[in-house]
């Protein structure tokens, strides 16, 4: 299988040079450990929470909890998150979306000694909660937990919404439920 690739990690010993590349796949090595783990022990989809209800006539409520996406990123929603469908037509797909945030810019001394320039010293992983026309992973059938997922870091689908009459109708795929 392609994707179980050997990994590499770094080996220390005293007078070593550590660069910043190096602390870099310091982390990289346990992050893919921990993305192969995810994936392929307990398979893409929602672990935990994620529920999906109407409030109103044009709110969608969605409840805190965990997914792994198709990568095995952990898709955090730490609290309960709102969506309003006003000016909203036809159907649409409710999808979460793993993603990273350089943040905390910090002084670099790289090049000079010019204090002015900066970098980010930190990368944020967040969650991105919004509605799409288009499902993520139509292909993915009979996915859930102890499947790998294609490897790709896409949207996970968790509900579909479409309209009828003047009311929303909420579906949720049974391939985004856990333990299918
Ligand atoms: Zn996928």
């Amino acid at each position: 299988m392609m994707e179980l690739k050997p990994l590499e990690r770094l080996r220390f010993f005293s007078g070593r040079l550590l660069s910043a590349d190096d602390l870099q796949q310091e982390q990289e090595y346990f992050l893919a450990r921990l993305r192969r783990q995810n994936r392929f022990l307990h398979g893409w989809g929602v672990v935990s929470g994620l529920g999906v209800r109407l409030s109103g006539k044009d709110t969608l409520i969605i409840e805190p909890g965990l997914a792994i996406d198709c990568a095995g990123n952990e898709i955090v929603l730490s609290e309960k998150s709102e969506l309003s469908l006003k000016g909203i037509a036809g159907k649409q797909h409710l999808i979460l979306q793993y993603a990273e945030i350089h943040v905390s810019p910090t002084p670099s001394f790289s090049d000079s000694l010019d204090s002015s320039a900066t970098e980010f010293s930190r990368v944020r992983e967040s969650t991105q909660v919004e509605l799409a026309a288009v499902d993520p992973s139509p292909n993915h059938r009979g996915m859930g937990r102890g499947t790998p997922g294609c490897g790709q870091p896409h949207a996970l689908c968790l509900a579909t919404i479409s309209k009828q009459g003047s009311r929303w109708r909420v579906a949720v795929p049974r391939r985004s439920q856990p333990g299918v």
